[in-house]
């Protein structure tokens, strides 16, 4: 009876799992989820990028400097940028590299909140049906991944863009890899559909911040530099309908760069477990701020007329931070730097 009932409940989940990736993606409105505020309005989170590693390369040392930053600014939520599973995505919703990598890792009271995900280039190298499936709530509550989505959290929106499709070289010049692309093909139906979506969304958003969230970088002196497909066909959409700030990984490093053509603010968060690359760009520097070669993770803080953005180190020290301002229904006027 114990088995037929387990056998049941394998063929529940696995339907389960069939009737969410069978949405049609290609075509379906942005999915939204309310992120509420604190009581006083305001809004704290964490961003962090590039980390499962299974605890090494430092990724355990940085999530205890989360826990305890977390702690106090009392976040709300973490932000995950991609490549969440090193080195290749998860292989099924039993691989024990979620929890190894996830679960065990990030085990502070002030990290059991939830976290968005998006996928990065490596987790598209996995089964990215098994990172995106609803089963690993189950596992733990606190994961929520998705290729593209909304976070409307009153004073601010945070829009989830898939990045990794974007990318020639994925598909013309695979190396050894594989990947995997079920539910993108076909691709430049895919990468239009979602560009009208994002566009339609920020055009109808009414937050005071808009903030943009994806793997692959736009600007960067990192080791990938800038992505052209992305400065190509996403940037002039994030600057027609002003986006505040443009947050991403990849780069395994801490950055933040802006803009001579908008007041857009875009930040690296890729610093979540192996980093030390040494190898940026000395010389293309125009609107650099900031740029840390090494480990680490964002915090945000933004009540409705300030954004306090930090970039923290391996000790959980603020290496560089900086607020925008603006006033209530006007777009951010002016940037202060510490
Ligand atoms: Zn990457």
């Amino acid at each position: 009876m114990a088995n037929l009932f387990h056998h049941c409940f394998v063929i529940y989940l696995i339907l389960l799992d069939c009737f969410y990736l069978c949405l049609p993606t290609a075509s379906a409105e942005l999915q939204r989820f309310k992120q509420p505020v604190k009581e006083d309005g305001s809004l704290s989170f964490l961003v962090i990028g590039d980390w499962g590693r299974n605890g090494y390369y430092n990724q355990t040392e940085v999530a205890a400097q989360m826990g305890r930053i977390g702690e106090e600014l009392s976040t709300d939520f973490v932000v995950s940028t991609g490549d969440n599973f090193y080195e290749d995505g998860l292989r099924n919703i039993r691989d024990p590299t979620f929890k190894r990598s996830f679960t065990k890792v990030y085990t502070a009271k002030s990290l059991q909140k939830q976290w968005y995900t998006v996928l990065g280039n490596h987790d598209y190298r996995g089964n990215v049906r098994a990172q995106l499936s609803p089963t690993l709530r189950n596992i733990d509550g606190r994961w929520l991944c998705l290729r593209s989505f909304i976070v409307n959290a009153e004073i601010a929106e945070l829009f989830f863009i898939d990045t990794t499709p974007f990318v020639d070289k994925y598909f013309s010049k695979p190396k050894h890899h594989r990947y995997d692309w079920r539910g993108v093909m076909p691709r430049q139906q895919y990468l239009s559909n979602l560009l009208k979506e994002l566009q339609t969304a920020l055009q109808d958003s009414i937050a005071s911040w808009k903030i943009v969230i994806g793997h692959h970088t736009i600007k960067s002196i990192g080791h990938h530099g800038e992505t052209t497909e992305l400065v190509q066909r996403l940037l002039p959409i994030l600057e027609a309908n002003n986006v505040d700030m443009y947050i991403n990984g990849h780069d395994h490093c801490l950055e933040h760069m802006s803009s001579i053509n908008s007041l857009i603010q875009f930040l690296t968060s890729g610093g979540g477990s192996k980093a030390w690359k040494g190898d940026f760009d000395q010389l293309n520097r125009d609107g650099l701020k900031f740029y840390y070669d090494g480990q680490g993770f964002m915090s945000l803080q933004v009540t409705e007329t300030e954004a306090k953005i930090a970039f923290h180190d391996i000790s959980g020290h603020s290496l560089h931070s900086f607020s925008l301002f603006k006033q209530p229904n006007l777009h951010a006027g002016s940037t202060s730097e510490e």
